[in-house]
């Protein structure tokens, strides 16, 4: 098996190959490494080879972590279900929250970002596939939602974020992210800044970047395939 560096390298290799298959500037997809169910030294690892951002889902297991290499530049993203007894927690530890489907999370998230920190940043969840079981709000109302979070002042609204079912090919990938592309397009168009677009995992990073995609969250193909869920506690 490939060490952590060389896996992290053909990732980003991948990336700047699709960017230019699909006409996207250089360097305009930023890789954000998905470290949940991995201990703190193969994250490390990953430090060591350049990567500085780190996503993680589930809280309990993110702070072990985050204390464990707070000596170290990490930038801490937030991309799992967020739960309104955490979000003092998230709004101390992280920088970024791409999770948030909930207008009572983000004032929460407002209400407790230290007054020494940089404002939160926050992507907007959008359950794009209309699942009925899934997380994200609906596309109706994404828009209300982001005009609310961009009142709110310990804030950053950043863009959206989807997670869609998965599919196979290719064609049936890009459907959803394209749909993401276009609400949030219309929503700047209506005058709201947003400059991300938090979509695509190793299984439809392709579909992502063909899309649009300015940030994509890789877990599998840097630290291999996970090999149970973790037992923590969200
Ligand atoms: C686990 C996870 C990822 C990464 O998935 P991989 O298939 O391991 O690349 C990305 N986004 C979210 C929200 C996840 O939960």
């Amino acid at each position: 098996m490939k060490n952590i560096a060389d896996r992290l390298n053909s990732v980003l290799e991948r990336i700047r190959t699709l960017e230019s298959r699909y006409q996207r500037p250089a360097d305009s997809v930023q890789l954000i490494a998905v470290s949940k169910t991995r201990p703190a030294d193969q994250i490390e690892q990953a430090l060591l080879a350049g990567q500085s951002a780190f996503a993680e889902n589930y809280l309990q297991e993110a702070l072990v972590k985050i204390e464990q290499l707070q000596q170290k530049p990490v930038e801490w993203h937030f991309i799992g279900p967020v739960q309104s007894n955490k979000t003092t927690t998230i709004s101390q530890h992280f920088h970024w929250c791409h999770s948030v489907d909930r207008l009572k999370i983000a004032q929460r998230l407002d209400a407790s970002r230290p007054a020494d920190a940089d404002p939160l940043n926050i992507c907007v969840q959008v359950n794009i596939s209309q699942e009925q079981s899934k997380s994200g709000i609906t596309v109706d109302e994404t828009r209300s939602l982001c005009e609310k979070i961009s009142e709110l002042p310990r804030l950053k609204l950043r863009g959206l974020m989807c997670m869609p079912k998965p599919s196979a090919s290719l064609e049936e990938q890009r459907q959803p992210f394209r749909q993401l592309f276009q609400l949030q397009q219309s929503i700047v168009d209506s005058g709201m800044a947003m400059d991300t677009m938090s979509i695509g995992t190793t299984q439809d990073l392709e579909a992502a970047i063909a899309e649009g995609a300015t940030m994509v969250r890789i877990g599998t193909a840097i630290f291999g395939e996970r090999v149970a869920k973790t037992a923590a506690p969200h």
